[in-house]
């Protein structure tokens, strides 16, 4: 990396980003015709042009990915773990009969796309990361149930701060919501549009009752935690354990298998991955956080639960000290700052 030829950053104020978007010079696209993938290239067009009959927008065939990219001290860049998002993509096409982006293209679109938007990747210190998000779209003409005959993959990249206002590790409420967000044999763990505008609902629902978000129970007996509308869930409970649903329900996340990971190597946590039993647990929950790309850990500190608040480490406003732990080690894992003995990030060549 020669420091003279990189374009400089541009003026953004960094610290200020929140969870928007923000439109950046380049985006990937690679189309898939006739059972065959194009070599993919830049473009500068934020708009997509499909046909009116596309079967993305009629009956969501469609998937997407979510990872960042963050700068380290020494200025590399880094993606964290963007080969477990290319096989989560591989297994929702599949599941969608579309046909899946072999992940060297998945690479190179994610890759293309951070190098191209350098400008826009928030320095290190500033709190601040480049969001990317991959997309996979069955476009084309047709009108009847059938899977689309074209496909665009498109990346796309935004500039990000916190997901939640307030920056560091604030807590945050959750409300458990009536509605169902996936059935156990649905597809609620694959990334898939159609599972996220009927938890729209939901999430206002649970603002409405003063939470920040809706959390969901399982949806055969609204008995064990699923998950939250777009982060996973753990718990650390009395006698040193550390526990996520082993619901075939939610969104495989990313980082909160690397959570589990860190809990168990380097806190010497007991994990498990089984049904949590939210009233009949809750009075041993410790600390409970929800975790994913965006969320990074955001402690919980209060649940809602058949009308009543139920809060825990700190009275519910302080994170509790395993979830400050375990944000600092991930984070600075995925920053660069401490030794990546997992080998979980990848470097982008600038
Ligand atoms: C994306 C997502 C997550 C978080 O997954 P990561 O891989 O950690 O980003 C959790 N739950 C849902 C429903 C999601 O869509």
């Amino acid at each position: 990396m020669n420091q003279q030829h990189l374009p400089e950053k541009k003026a953004l104020n960094w610290a200020e980003l929140g969870f928007q978007y923000q439109s950046t010079e380049y985006r990937f696209r690679a189309v898939h015709r006739n059972g065959e993938w194009s070599e993919g290239e830049l473009i500068t067009d934020k708009m997509i042009s499909v046909h009116e009959g596309a079967p993305a927008l009629h009956y969501a065939q469609q998937c997407f990915e979510g990872l960042k990219a963050q700068t380290a001290p020494d200025g590399r860049v880094l993606l964290f773990r963007p080969d477990l998002n290319a096989e989560r993509m591989r297994q929702a096409a599949g599941r969608l009969l579309m046909p899946h982006v072999p992940e060297e293209l998945f690479i190179k679109g994610v890759e293309s796309a951070v190098r191209a938007n350098y400008a826009w990747i928030p320095p290190h210190g500033s709190g601040a990361a480049l969001y990317i998000r991959p997309m996979l779209i069955g476009v084309g003409e047709n009108l009847g149930l059938k899977t689309a005959k074209e496909f665009e993959f498109r990346v796309f990249v935004s500039p990000v701060g916190p997901y939640y206002k307030s920056a560091g590790l604030a807590t945050i409420s959750l409300a458990v919501s009536d509605l169902d967000r996936a059935a156990p044999a649905g597809t609620g763990n694959y990334k898939i549009g159609a599972n996220y505008a009927g938890g729209l609902l939901a999430t206002r629902q649970a603002q409405e009752l003063g939470a920040n978000e809706a959390l969901f129970l399982d949806a055969r007996e609204r008995r064990y935690i699923d998950e939250a509308g777009s982060a996973n869930i753990v718990v650390a409970m009395t006698g040193g354990r550390f526990v996520t649903p082993g619901s075939s329900a939610v969104l495989p996340s990313v980082t909160r298998r690397s959570i589990m990971a860190l809990a168990e190597q380097e806190l010497g946590l007991k994990t498990e991955q089984r049904g949590i039993d939210l009233r009949g647990e809750i009075a041993d929950f410790e600390e409970v956080a929800a975790c994913g790309t965006a969320a990074v850990i955001s402690p919980v500190g209060k649940i809602l639960v058949d009308g009543n608040w139920h809060s825990f480490y700190g009275n519910g406003e302080e994170p509790g000290p395993i979830t400050q732990k375990l944000y600092e080690l991930l984070v600075g894992i995925q920053r660069g700052e401490i030794a990546d003995k997992y080998h979980w990030t990848h470097e982008v060549s600038i």
